[in-house]
């Protein structure tokens, strides 16, 4: 976390300060960074790694408080913009990561195609292509939503596993054998979609890891986390 913030603040003072809106809370002008001041400190930005069941799991903020309005809103109000100021913070911070050098190809974690049509945008993907702007890796999205699922939003865990068994697909045309496929989504909370995604990649030949905007404490029962 220091780390970062060190390298956030020694970039502020190269560059000049734009006067753009902060692309979370538009209120007060943007660093460099595409965000102000008081959202980044609000977000209680800290780089962290988990391990979830083997996987490298890497994360910005936790989903509380103002990290968890950031990521309602980026699903219900200005999505596309908060998306991408969060794909260029993740994308900066997994370009900084050594453990991350070896990273091939991006996965987004998709949408089903009736939620994507109801919602207009996959905000996995939309952090993914930002992701890619900065931190020069191709984004994958041959992974597919097989169907609906139910919603996670307080199911158990054991539930949440049956609802997700199957619900993803592949579609031909990526060589994922021996690749490290590095996979994108907003928030991750049990774990199950990223699992779910991970098994499937690996039953490709690829090596999954994850990377994430927020994250809660792990068994946590989440009320509204994932799949909203
Ligand atoms: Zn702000």
């Amino acid at each position: 976390m220091k780390q970062l913030r060190d390298w956030w603040q020694a970039l502020e003072q190269l560059l000049f300060r734009v006067a753009s809106p902060c692309g979370l809370c538009r209120e007060h002008p943007s660093l460099p960074l595409g965000a102000c001041r008081v959202c980044l400190d609000s977000l209680a930005i800290g780089w962290e790694e988990r391990k979830m069941n083997g996987y490298s799991c890497f994360s910005l903020f936790p989903y509380q408080g103002f990290g968890r309005d950031v990521i309602h809103h980026m699903k219900f109000q200005r999505g596309y913009e908060i998306a991408t100021t969060l794909g260029l913070f993740l994308g900066l911070a997994a370009r900084e990561e050594p453990k991350l050098a070896k990273v091939d190809v991006l996965v987004p974690v998709p949408l089903s195609q009736g939620r994507l049509e109801k919602r207009g945008f996959n905000q996995a993907t939309i952090l993914a292509d930002t992701m890619k702007e900065v931190w020069k890796r191709p984004v994958c999205s041959n992974v597919l939503r097989t169907r609906e699922t139910e919603t996670q939003s307080g199911l158990s865990l054991t539930r949440r596993k049956h609802n997700l068994h199957g619900a993803f697909a592949m579609l031909p045309g990526f060589d994922f054998r021996n690749k490290y496929c590095l996979i994108v989504d907003d928030v991750i909370t049990s774990g199950s979609t990223f699992y779910a995604v991970a098994r499937l990649i690996e039953d490709y030949g690829g090596i999954p890891m994850g990377v994430f905007a927020a994250r809660t404490e792990i068994l946590r029962s989440d009320q509204d986390a994932e799949e909203l």
